[in-house]
Order: structure tokens, then sequence, then C-alpha cells
């Protein structure tokens, strides 16, 4: 039985029979949540393929968590005062039963989550990654969204230096596999907790001295989260945060020597790096390594991946202590940057088209085609209207469109001989006729597409 309540928040007409909305203004998406609809899905998918190329040459294999999660997770593991949780978690209450639900804003905990119910790490450490939507609730824009897309990586259970390289330069492989050239890498270390508290209650008494020129978030973060102001975009604050105290001035002989083994190794691998004060990250579980892939072609969104080691979050979500390291890239802002660099996926195109002149040839034909599609050949069958197969002329156009490199045509004629017509689409060879017969492969062969 429809809830009467529910039917009134949805604006079901009273009266309407149970699911109809009848008579209302039509639907459309949530604001900031899009549709990826042909032929960008296109995109998306030879980019997820791509993706799925580079993670398995470094070993890295996929892992699925739930896209709802309880809210204390991400509480808990990202830190109360930060911008997620602060202001742009979709939480709710679940009202079968009262939970405190939130979609996942971003897929680290998640991950880690699963790997400490699981006992995961219980025979060494997991070289995780994961492809899925993510949900923020901020102010939609270009590279901004409500719902967006996020490829990600966790490297669970290693401490060494040895796979935060490893992780910078599987993004530095998947640009290159992409053909992007216009991305740069900016590092920076976060020390460990008591380095951070050092650096800390400096920072928190120079930005005493400079309240004057500090914005209303700033301000607020003054005392809770002072790193935070570090990373600030208003340009006003530039200055005053550029020449405050810098952590790395905190750290300790262990954190130098973890972040100066990154460095080397990236030196050694020819990648070059910029080693940003500034760059502190969003979320509270960071420590050491932390790094984003930056580029100046998407304008404001200019960041289109993010990591860091969380050597602490295991720990602070309830399991035993475990380090790790990941990132999150943002697929939205990778197939614009693809764009704006002019660099085009490979267009799809079938193999074949068939053209079915009328519905008597439709029986062989379909058998034709499933046999093809057996053998590994695509076949896009023409369809037919409710009441006609239409016309040989436009069915042409069709295969013509559909960018296959061959024509097959069912014709009456051919049929009656055995036989089927072949016609070459993309080139001036000549139409030629082959046998029809049931076996895929000499089929495939004979085509010359298999
Ligand atoms: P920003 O500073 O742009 O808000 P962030 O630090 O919040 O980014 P992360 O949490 O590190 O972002 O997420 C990793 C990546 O996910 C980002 O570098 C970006 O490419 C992408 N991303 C983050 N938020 C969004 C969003 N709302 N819409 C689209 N992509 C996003
Ligand atoms: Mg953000």
């Amino acid at each position: 039985m429809a809830d009467s309540s529910l039917a009134a928040k949805v604006g079901a007409p009273s009266g309407a029979p149970p699911g109809t909305l009848s008579g209302n203004p039509s639907l459309v998406a949530v604001k900031g949540m899009n549709d990826i609809l042909p032929p960008d899905s296109a995109h998306w998918e030879w980019f997820e393929d791509r993706v799925r190329g580079i993670m398995r040459r470094y070993g890295y294999v996929n892992v699925r968590t739930p896209i709802v999660e309880p809210t204390a997770l991400f509480v808990r593991g990202l830190g109360l005062v930060t911008d997620i949780v602060e202001k742009e978690m979709y939480s709710f209450i679940d009202s079968m039963n009262g939970d405190a639900l939130t979609l996942r804003p971003e897929g680290t905990a998640g991950v880690v989550r699963a790997a400490v119910e699981h006992s995961m790490l219980y025979d060494g450490g997991k070289r995780l990654y994961y492809i899925g939507p993510m949900f923020r609730h901020e102010r939609p824009q270009r590279g901004r969204y409500r719902q967006f897309h996020q490829v990600g990586v966790e490297a669970l259970g290693f401490g060494g230096p040895d796979v935060d390289a490893e992780v910078i330069l599987m993004c530095r492989t998947l640009w290159r596999d992409l053909g992007l050239t216009d991305v740069r890498l900016d590092i920076n270390c976060l020390g460990q907790s008591d380095e951070r508290q050092a650096h800390r209650a400096a920072l928190i008494a120079y930005l005493e001295q400079h309240r004057d020129v500090m914005d209303a978030e700033a301000t607020a973060r003054l005392h809770s989260n002072p790193l935070r102001i570090l990373d600030t975009k208003n340009p006003a604050m530039q200055a005053m945060v550029e020449a405050a105290p810098k952590l790395m001035e905190f750290l300790g002989e262990a954190s130098l020597k973890h972040f100066d083994s990154v460095c080397k190794v990236l030196d050694a691998a020819g990648q070059a790096y910029r080693v940003s004060h500034r760059l502190v990250r969003g979320m509270d579980y960071y420590c050491l390594t932390v790094f984003e892939w930056v580029t100046d072609r998407l304008g404001a969104q200019g960041t289109v991946c993010g990591g860091g080691r969380y050597d602490g979050l295991a720990e602070l979500i309830g399991g035993k202590p475990a380090p790790g390291i990941g990132w999150g890239m943002g697929i939205e802002r990778v197939l614009d940057l693809l764009h704006q660099s002019s660099i085009q996926p490979p267009a799809y195109a079938p193999d074949v088209y068939a053209v079915v002149p009328s519905a008597e040839a439709l029986p062989i034909a379909m058998q034709v085609a499933e046999t093809l599609r057996c053998a590994g050949v695509s076949v896009l069958m023409h369809a037919a209207g409710k009441d006609a197969w239409g016309s040989m002329k436009s069915q042409f156009k069709k295969a013509d469109a559909s960018g296959a490199r061959l024509a097959l045509i069912f014709g009456a004629d051919e049929l009656a001989r055995g036989e089927v017509a072949l016609k070459p689409l993309r080139d001036a060879q000549a139409q030629q006729t082959a046998r029809l017969i049931a076996d895929a492969s000499i089929w495939a062969q004979e085509l010359r597409i298999a």
C-alpha cells in the first residue's frame, strides 16, 4: 500500500491511480547530479577501461563498498572540522529504523572500514582501487557537482615511502596513457600528530597577529582547524598564509627521512614536483606524504587528483593500527581536461550493420547475427518501426551513420541462393556475396573482422 503522506510529499495528485504522477510537471534530475548520456558515456567507458588497465599493471585489485555508510564513519574518520563533515554531507535518518546514514562523500573511509570489518590485512597489505559515485552538497559549478565520480586507490598495510612513490607514479602513468601532459605534481609532508601539534601552536600565534586580513571562515577555524586556513583560496589572504610558519620546520628526523625517500624515488623517475608548504588536504586523517595533481586548464577547479598517507585512520574507526595511503581522482575533471586538451577517445563503431529488407528475412538475419556475435563480431541489427522495416535507402543511411565497416544485406534473391550480400561501407571495394553458413569462425574469417 502506498503511504499517503509519501504521496503528498512527492506531489501525486489525489485520486490518481497508484504509481502515476499524471498531471504533474515533468520530473528532472536533482540539481548538481548529472545524467551521463551517449555519446559522452563512451568517453567514461573508455576512461574506465584505461584505468583498469593501469590498475592491473600495478597489481591493484577492485573493491566495491556501499554508497551509504553510517554517518559516524565519516564524522570519526574525516574529522568534525572539515568542509565535508561541516557542510557537504548528504546525511539522513533511515525512517525504517532510525539509523543515521550518509551518502559517501569520499571513498577512503568506506574502504578502510571494509578492510577492518573483514580483517583483510590478516595476511599482509592489500593494494585496492575503486571507481564510483560520491556525494557532496556543494554549490554546483563547472568541475563541482553534488554527485560526482572518483577513481581511487588505497594501499593498505604498507608503511614505507616506496608505496607513497608508487601511488604517485601510477597517476603519472595514467596521464601518459590518456595523452595528458598539463598536470603537475604538488607534494608536502604533514609529519606526525605531535609534530603537527607543535606547528599548530606556532601557527595559531602567528594567525592571531594577522586577524585583520582573515575572512570569517578562517577566523572561525583559528582554534579548531588552523592548518586548513593555509589552504584558503581567498586572494586577500595569500600573502599572509605564504609567510606563516611552515610545518616542514617542525618535522623530526623520521618524518623528514620518509619524505626524503619519496622525493628520491620521484627524482630518479624523472617526475618533477613542487614542495608546497600550504598543501594540507581537507581531511584530518592525513599524515606524512600528501599530494595533489593540478592543472591550469580547468579554471578554479584545477585539482584533478588528491591523496596522501593516513596511518591513523584504521585505528580511528575501531580497527587495529594499520598504515595506508591512497588518492582520489575526480573523473568529471579528468574528462573535462581531456576535452580541453582536444583528446578524443576513439569512437565506438560496430563491425557490421545488418540490413533487413523485409520481415521474411528476419529469422535468418537474426540467426546469422547471433552466430557472428558468438564469434566476437559486433553486429548492429536494423530494427523495424512499428509497421515497417524502412526503405533500403534509409537502412543504408543508418548503416553508414553507425560507423560499421560492413553492411550485410539479407535480400530475398541472395537468400534464395543461400547467400548474403556484403557491402564495404568505409572504402570503395565492390559489393560481394558470401555463402550463408552457420559456422561463425569461418564467417568471421570470411569477413576478415574477427
Ligand atoms: P576541492 O578543493 O576542489 O574542493 P577536495 O579537496 O574537496 O577538492 P578531495 O576530497 O581531495 O577534493 O577529492 C579528490 C578529487 O575529487 C578532487 O581533486 C576533485 O578532482 C574531485 N572532486 C572533489 N569534489 C568534487 C565535486 N564536488 N565535484 C567534482 N569533483 C570533485
Ligand atoms: Mg572540496
